[in-house]
């Protein structure tokens, strides 16, 4: 295949749903890693084609979603700072931060009161920023998983090499497999297969997931984004539960190489470390993150503003840690579609497009709680109607059609996932 909508063709995304089906034996809960995955799987409808017996759990690969509270609470008191010229992605501007600090809702606010934040479509924009503006401290907010580190790697040693030093970078990097690995480890996991992160994938190849799926004996399928993608992801995965395999498979060979990008990988060696990293809603995971080497110290917003100590309270009654481990899914949290909306977001996964909690509202399941569990038409007949199906479904433009809203854009020996806002640490 070579067009974009031959990856969404309803006819052959039915006729996989159909040997799904029919392959199915018993009940299986499957989690997509990425926020991209579960922002199609909801647009699309794909999780209301499949039958009853495959439950999908959406996990958590959104990352403006897993971006801590205090790491937005720091970009605001920089960004308010005399002087700083504030740079971010687009979709970060409108996150609100916890108002602790006393600044405004978030970075579009303090623009609105005449701060200097500007978007940007890449960090080496804010590396050009700086080198006009010799005598103003630049800073980009560096947020996402492995697929964003290779190009803030990248500024930061541009930076290093031409002596910037009034550009630096508030990091706040987080790595996938660390965060299956506490999935796995929960005492309360449902996970049985995973659909791997195609994008993370072609940066950083498959052999990290090879250890974790040997070790924890489940499917990983590396998948792509598109709704053929998906359900072929799915049926890779299924067909492993059913056959009682436990490999990692590639959906996505036209972008995932086994080895990855090498030279992306080398460069975020080269000006990355891991370190523990707190995950929005859900709590510290070891070893799950980056930050940048001593050697590139003086580039690190954190050090050069002194706002690590800057902390920060998630609302109580907001369920996404659970909703970001497969526990629980967002139309079962009471604040959904009622006191949480994207406009007035109220936690981790409400925040972004690609959040579950927002991509369930946007394809209007707030309005449909109503409904038939997932793989069942309202009449709760399997296979739903080939019409009906898609029809039915509030995106009810065919699948060949343009989305109804695009997307802003990411110890073995323990066995602890850290419950939402207690610190506690998974290790490993
Ligand atoms: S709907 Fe809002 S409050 Fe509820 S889990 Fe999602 S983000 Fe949290």
């Amino acid at each position: 295949m070579k067009y974009l909508d031959e990856y969404r063709d309803a006819a052959s995304v039915r006729k996989l749903a159909a040997r799904i089906a029919g392959t199915v034996s018993r009940d299986w809960t499957l989690m997509e890693v990425c926020g991209g995955q579960t922002h199609s799987i909801v647009r699309y409808g794909i999780d209301r084609l499949l039958p009853a017996s495959i439950e999908l759990v959406h996990g958590p690969g959104c990352p403006v979603c897993v971006t801590p509270l205090e790491i937005i609470d720091r970009a605001l008191a920089i960004a308010a700072c005399p002087d700083v010229v504030f740079c971010s992605f687009g979709d970060m501007l409108r996150v609100p931060g916890s108002l602790s600090a006393g600044a405004s809702r978030d970075l579009l606010g303090l623009k609105a009161r005449g701060c200097d934040v500007r978007v940007v479509y890449s960090p080496l924009d804010a590396v050009r920023i700086a080198e006009h503006h010799p005598s103003k401290p630049v800073v980009f907010l560096a947020v996402g998983f492995e697929t964003t580190a290779p190009a803030n790697a990248m500024a930061v040693d541009l930076a290093f090499r031409r002596g910037l030093d009034n550009f630096s970078v508030l990091v706040s990097h987080v790595l996938v497999p660390p965060a299956m690995d506490a999935i796995l480890q929960s005492p309360d996991n449902r996970v049985q297969a995973f659909l791997g992160p195609g994008h993370v994938c072609a940066v950083m190849g498959l052999q990290e997931y090879r250890p974790l799926s040997q070790r924890f004996h489940v499917p990983i399928v590396v998948t792509g984004f598109e709704p053929l993608d998906l359900m072929e992801g799915i049926w890779m995965a299924v067909r492993q539960l059913e056959e009682g395999r436990t490999d990692v498979e590639n959906q996505y060979g036209r972008a995932v190489k086994e080895e990855g990008n090498l030279v992306a990988r080398q460069l975020m060696d080269r000006v990355f470390e891991t370190v523990d990293r707190k995950w929005r809603g859900v709590g510290n995971i070891a070893k799950s993150g980056f930050r940048l080497r001593d050697q590139y110290g003086a580039h690190d917003a954190e050090r050069v503003f002194q706002v690590a100590e800057i902390e920060a309270e998630e609302p109580r009654e907001c369920i996404s840690g659970a909703i970001l481990r497969g526990i629980q899914k967002p139309s079962n949290c009471p604040a959904f579609g009622k006191n949480c909306t994207p406009e007035s977001p109220m936690g981790a996964t409400m925040v972004s497009a690609e959040g579950a909690c927002a991509a369930y509202y946007s394809a209007g399941r707030h309005l449909m709680q109503d409904r038939g569990p997932a793989g069942t038409e309202p009449d709760g007949h399997w296979p739903p109607d080939p019409k009906g199906a898609m029809a039915d479904h509030v995106d009810s433009r065919s699948l060949r059609s343009e989305p109804v809203e695009g997307p802003s854009r990411e110890n073995p020996h323990r066995s602890e996932w850290p419950s939402t806002g207690s610190g506690r640490t998974v290790t490993k």
